[in-house]
């Protein structure tokens, strides 16, 4: 057993509201998970190791459910071009030397550096279709004792120009890729990730489906993000229509845990079927506000109808892995759609809870710091964004979301551990 002390020990159990403990105790049994948190330190616990983290506030750690790896060198570029213009000057070429194991290995190291400068101790990864750059990054990942979900995109079509590679390779590369990673660590594991449907042939969604079933493992892809592809999956599959249909059709739509990416456009009934088979809608803010390709599904939508949502950085459609910024986007987002559409703007706690407990779905016990949980935590000094010496805990933290940047995160803990910068 491990004893916390800090001034404020915050998350949210529920979207709804922020559960604050003042000058309080989270108490850490030897396997990495909570066993509680007290006020006032239980007699039993006295003898224990302890650290204390004085005033500062302690919170769950990040979890950003949805980035691509390759693409992290680009983050921040190019914004003011045109979609298609931006993909040909900067994502593909891009996509083409992380094929290279001289960039691959600095870009690998550097999302992994990224995550843990933002506290972002799980993330959910779709890399390229490459297998060395993908197996790279679990290399690495293994070391940093950081969490992650990672795949290897597949996406044989050439729908958009070019395939990114054959059926039969993204077949073969996928199955080397699970049995060498999938279900072997605790804290990383393989996931099943079609680019999209446009993207994938019917033989290689039928393999990821069975593939998923098969290993239990989850699905990330991309879905309904404009008008123009959900025309394409319509008109490829008339009698099943929708991304939902399809994707439920191949096995690759709640069967085994599933985050559908974007889908701006879901439909009425797809949301249904999302909320009662608890797949996953992560939506990306800074990625529509940066590309602006097509209009953002308002949060409230989904969340009024009961499907769990998680917030992803999208780099490089978004610009930071920062997911400070990533909850002020969404929550500024959410505030503008309110103007012109009758949905109610986000809170702090919904936010919040959006980029912790919310992702963390996708991961064992992850993302708050309810009994059983895993003690995966951040602890944040606001003394460089306050000169004011706030003393309500919420006002403290509202001032490093919206102020604040990775220099107000002193430690970090993934899975009980504390995490040290991964060099
Ligand atoms: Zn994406």
């Amino acid at each position: 057993m491990h004893v916390y002390h800090a001034g404020v020990i915050m998350h949210t159990p529920v979207k709804e509201q922020f559960e604050i403990y003042e000058n309080a105790y989270l108490c850490v049994d030897d396997e990495g998970k909570i066993e509680g948190i007290y006020e006032r330190l239980p007699e039993r616990m006295e003898g224990f190791e302890r650290t204390d983290f004085g005033n500062r506030i302690l919170i769950p750690s990040f979890v950003d459910a949805h980035i691509h790896s390759s693409q992290i060198a680009n983050a921040g570029l190019g914004y003011d071009m045109p979609f298609p213009t931006w993909l040909v000057k900067l994502t593909y070429p891009t996509e083409e030397k992380y094929k290279n194991p001289d960039n691959y290995r600095i870009i690998n190291k550097h999302l992994i550096s990224e995550y843990w400068k933002y506290g972002v101790m799980h993330g959910v990864v779709m890399s390229s279709t490459d297998y060395e750059a993908t197996a790279d990054l679990f290399e690495q990942y293994r070391n940093s004792g950081m969490s992650a979900l990672i795949g290897k995109m597949n996406s044989d079509l050439p729908t958009y120009g070019t395939a990114a590679e054959s059926t039969e390779q993204s077949i073969r590369e996928t199955e080397r890729l699970i049995e060498k990673y999938a279900n072997k660590t605790p804290h990383i594991n393989y996931a099943i990730s079609p680019e999209f449907i446009p993207t994938c042939s019917d033989e290689l969604l039928e393999y990821m489906g069975n593939a998923a079933k098969v290993h239990r493992l989850p699905i990330i892809t991309h879905a309904a993000e404009g008008a123009e592809d959900v025309e394409i999956v319509r008109k490829r599959f008339p009698t099943l229509k929708t991304y939902g249909n399809v994707l439920r059709h191949f096995g690759l739509f709640g069967q085994t845990p599933t985050a559908g990416i974007h889908y701006n456009l879901a439909t009425d009934e797809e949301l249904e079927y999302m909320a009662k088979n608890g797949i996953i809608y992560v939506q990306c803010p800074n990625s529509g506000m940066d590309m602006g390709t097509e209009r953002l599904l308002p949060l409230r939508r989904a969340m009024d109808r009961g499907v769990p949502c998680a917030l992803g950085s999208d780099i490089a459609g978004g610009h930071t892995c920062n997911m400070f910024r990533v909850m002020v986007s969404a929550m500024q987002l959410s505030r503008i759609v309110s103007l012109y559409e009758p949905y109610e703007p986000l809170t702090t706690s919904e936010a919040f809870y959006l980029a912790t407990k919310g992702g963390g779905r996708l991961f064992e016990k992850t993302g708050s710091f309810e009994t059983g949980y895993f003690f995966n935590a951040l602890v944040l000094d606001d003394a460089l964004v306050d000169p004011f010496a706030l003393e309500d805990p919420l006002n403290r933290f509202q001032k490093i979301l919206y102020k604040g940047d990775s220099s107000c995160i002193t430690e970090r803990f993934c899975r009980g551990k504390k995490i040290e910068y991964p060099i």
